[in-house]
Parts: structure tokens; sequence; C-alpha cells
């Protein structure tokens, strides 16, 4: 059925004999149509994007090239086996390699400086703990990273970076770091380039699925059809697919002018990766404080709240800036999709509609290899 809205020009050159029809402009879904589009160039692919921009956690985030700090996995291995974590820990350094791999490290500001985990006097058991853990994570990791001890202990840097109230420092050498901006841009620029068509200002708001095609509902009463659908909308899955255990998780962040004689480069973590902070440039972004009122967080609307900023620049100004002068310049916040479970839902939910969602807080990392599956996964069945 021809949308009566459309020109026969539009109709002709974007939505007629749409084979796959991609929903959401993140990292997932840019990085599905390019896998699709690599094997299969001759099918029509589209991405259909409600915002003018990707409007949830792409181009929002820290860009943290990360897979992991050492609290953070013993964390996760008190509910999950540790084979289990330890394949999501492959699972996010496949990924980042297949980023870099297919958009190219200058394409992305990929630099690897390295990660490192903060402890505070306050949190000892935890680090004994994880100083105890360091030995057996470089043991497994080696087959991971094909490096012989991914963590190190580096206390030493602790006065040289400034830090006030931080008694240890865990150094992840295989940690990098990543331009947001330039990585998406470089994305879509590789998917428009292979001849998708990408969609901004349309909301998927139903569908119904017919023998040959699915009918694609979007907000202002348009609509399209598509051979089969994905639903690429990470955090904003559950108000259309209620069935799936997706979380919307709001995550705030922040970021000071430059800073002179900034101390420190590389990613940090702190609080079993609650708080994250980075230098971009001689800025830093600090982020993080979900952990302080989780439900208010859980929430699909972007926003700001007194407690998580306060906090945050408390953190900032005592611990990690406390000898500098600077101003907070910008502030927001990005929607993550989590739940039960970390790993990620990428799966067919009926004959001709899939979805690859639930990226969790580090859906930078496993965003490409997520898309590359979810493109093999509809490929086999066109
Ligand atoms: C503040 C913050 C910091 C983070 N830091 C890091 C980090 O340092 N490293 C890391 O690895 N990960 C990080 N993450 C997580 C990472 O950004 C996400 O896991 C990843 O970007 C998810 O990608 P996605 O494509 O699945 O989802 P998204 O980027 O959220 O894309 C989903 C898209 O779907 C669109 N959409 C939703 N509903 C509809 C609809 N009905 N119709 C049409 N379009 C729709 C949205 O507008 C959105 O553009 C961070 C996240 C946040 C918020």
């Amino acid at each position: 059925m021809i949308n009566p809205r459309l020109s026969f020009w539009e109709y002709d050159q974007y939505f007629k004999n749409i084979d796959v029809a991609i929903i959401g402009s993140g990292i997932v879904g840019l990085s599905t149509a390019l896998h699709i589009k690599t094997q299969s160039p001759l099918l029509k692919v589209v991405i259909v994007e409600r915002s003018f921009l990707p409007y949830g956690a792409s181009t929002r985030n820290a860009g943290f090239a990360c897979f992991g700090s050492v609290s953070e996995l013993l964390d996760d291995m008190t509910n999950r086996k540790s084979d289990e974590v330890f394949a999501l820990v492959q699972k996010r350094y496949k990924g980042l390699k297949l980023l870099r791999k297919t958009l190219g490290d200058k394409n992305i500001g990929y630099h690897e400086l390295g990660g490192y985990e903060l402890f505070t006097p306050d949190d000892n058991f935890l680090f004994q703990q994880c100083e105890s853990a360091i030995e057996n994570f470089n043991i497994e990791f080696k087959d991971i990273t094909n490096v012989e001890s991914t963590y190190t202990l580096t206390d030493e840097k602790i006065s040289k970076f400034g830090f006030d109230g931080v008694s240890h420092l865990i150094w992840n050498k295989c940690e990098g770091q990543i331009d947001t901006g330039l990585m998406m841009e470089s994305l879509l620029e590789k998917v428009r380039n292979l001849g998708v068509s990408i969609f901004n200002g349309i909301e998927i708001e139903k569908w119904e699925e017919a023998e040959n095609s699915v009918m694609v509902h979007c907000n202002d009463g348009f609509y399209f059809e598509a051979k089969k659908i994905i639903f690429c909308n990470n955090g904003f899955a559950k108000t259309i697919l209620p069935q799936l255990d997706v979380q919307a998780a709001r995550a705030q962040v922040l970021i000071t002018n430059e800073i002179a004689n900034l101390p420190f480069e590389g990613c940090f973590h702190y609080d079993k990766g609650y708080y994250y902070f980075r230098n971009i440039g001689k800025r830093v972004l600090f982020g993080g404080g979900r952990n302080l009122n989780f439900a208010e967080e859980a929430t699909t609307e972007f926003g700001l709240t007194e407690l998580i900023q306060n906090r945050l620049e408390e953190i900032l100004k005592n611990t990690i800036l406390p000898n500098h002068k600077y101003e907070i310049e910008q502030r927001w916040s990005g929607i993550m999709g989590l739940g039960n479970s970390k790993s990620s839902i990428v799966k067919p939910l009926t004959k001709r509609t899939y979805c690859a969602v639930r990226m969790g807080g580090m859906g930078i990392a496993i965003g490409s290899l997520i898309g590359a599956e979810a493109a093999e996964m509809i490929i086999q069945e066109m």
C-alpha cells in the first residue's frame, strides 16, 4: 500500500521495495546496516530515527573503550558464573577490535591511554578483594587481550595525578578512549556511502505483520512497508516491545572547561563503575551517580537532577581536581538499556521482526559486534 503523502519520486527512490528497515540510528542500528550492506550489497536497507540526531546513548556517552574494571567484574561475579563474566569481557574486547578495524583508529579518535580504577580508604575491603583477584584475572585475560598482565597496581601515580583521598590505583593497560562524535560521524558516513538512507524525525509507534511484509506506522500518521524490520532502539525498546526485559537507565555527565596543566590522561573508574571520568584534551568529562537514586534514573526522560549533579561536582572538587581552578561548561544525560542480565538481546521476535537491544553500560564496546550478529541473523533468513 503506497503512502498517499509520498510523491511518485519519493516512493520510488526511498520507500519502494525496502528489504530491511532498522529502527534507531545509534551505534547498533548503524552497525547492523553496515554489516548487512557489506555482505549483501543489493539489499535495500533504510534506517528510521525519531530525532534529528541519534537521541539515546551513542552520541551522548563518555567514549571509554573499556571492557570492565576489577571491582565491576567481581561485582558481576556475585550473581553470575565467572565463565559468563569472562565471556562478556571477551565480547566487549572483540567488539572494540571490530570497531577499530571497521572505521580505523584515526576516524574514531582512538588513543590507548589506559584505564585506572580508584579506591579511597573507605573502599579498603573492596580494594583487598580486587588486589587478590588481579592474578587470576590476568591469567584469564591473557587469551583475550594477548597481554601478560592486563591489570597492575600503580599506586605511585596517585600523587602525580593530583588526586586527594585516593589510596590505591589499579591500571588496565589495554583500555583506550575514543572521540564519540567523530566515531558516530565516521560510522554514519560509511553507512551512507554504502547506499543506506537514514530518515530522521520519524518515530515508529506500531507495526502490522502480513504474510510478505511488515507495515510500519509512525508518529504523525506516516507509514511504509518493509520485508523485515529490526528494533535497535535500546533503552526505549520497552515502550513498544513491553515483553522484553529492557530497563531504561538515565546516565548524567558534566564536562569542565580546559584546565591548565591537567595532570592526568586516560579513563578512570570508581565505585564499581558507578562513577567514571576521563580527559578530553585538557577537559575532564565526569559522569555517574545513578546509584544515588536508581528509581528516579530508571526513565526514558532526558534530564539532570540536583542530587546527582551536586555529588558529581563534590567528587570532582574534593577528589579528582582538588588543586585546580575550573568551570563546568556543559551537562547532559543519555539513556541506556539495562536488564536482569548483562548480555544483549539479539533475536527474532516474529517471522519478520527482530531486535538487537540492551547494550548496558558498555555499548560502545559491544555495539559493532552486536550489529554484525544482528546482520547475520537477518541475512540468513532473507
Ligand atoms: C552518559 C553515558 C555514558 C556512557 N559511556 C559509555 C562508555 O564510555 N563506553 C561504552 O562502551 N558505553 C558507554 N555508554 C553506553 C553506550 O553509549 C550505549 O550502550 C550504546 O550507545 C547503545 O547504543 P544503541 O545503538 O543500542 O542505542 P542508542 O544509541 O540509544 O540508539 C537508539 C536509537 O533509537 C532511537 N529510537 C528510539 N525509539 C525509536 C522509535 N520508536 N522510532 C525511531 N527511533 C527510535 C533513539 O532516538 C536512538 O537514536 C554510555 C551511555 C551513556 C548514556
